[in-house]
């Protein structure tokens, strides 16, 4: 497997409690390279776009709510594996069910305020890369 990039964001549960640098010590931990990163507020058409495929489901409303009740940090991640890589080292979505060690098991809050994103796939990676960074924010 080559050396691949994902998209990650420490989320506003995160960020209030000053855990980026937790996270991002984890992260690297895991080998994964933060090659960019800034720290942001989404605004709810952001918001809305960036989670736009979860339009439909019941909790759209509140998670937009959520992801703009505060700082976002935003990054590109780069390792071998890097999608796959960063989804073992956030756990699973819901912090009840994420394995020791992880992320989510470690900062979680709940099933929403679940301190990361990760992108699920090298195509979603590359969207949502393009949807925050140019290439001139990204040094690999
Ligand atoms: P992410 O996309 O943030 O990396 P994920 O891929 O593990 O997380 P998704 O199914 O894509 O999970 O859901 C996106 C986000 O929506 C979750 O991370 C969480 O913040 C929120 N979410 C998912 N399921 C629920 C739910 N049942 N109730 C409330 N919020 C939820
Ligand atoms: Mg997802």
């Amino acid at each position: 497997m080559a050396v691949q990039c994902t998209f990650s964001i420490i989320k506003p549960d995160a960020t209030r409690r000053n855990l980026t640098g937790a996270v991002n010590a984890m992260l690297e931990a895991a080998g994964l390279r933060i090659i960019a990163q800034k720290r942001l507020r989404l605004t709810e058409e952001r918001a809305k776009a960036f989670y736009a495929v979860h339009k439909d489901r019941p909790f759209y409303d509140d998670l937009v709510k959520f992801m703009t009740s505060g700082p976002v940090v935003v990054q590109v991640l780069e390792g071998e594996n890097a999608v796959d890589k960063n989804r073992q080292v956030m756990g699973a979505t819901n912090p009840a069910e994420a394995a020791e060690g992880t992320i989510r098991k470690t900062h979680a809050i709940s099933i929403e305020a679940n301190s990361v994103h990760g992108s699920d796939s090298p195509e979603n990676a590359k969207i949502e890369i393009e949807f925050f960074f140019t290439p001139e924010e990204i040094v690999g």
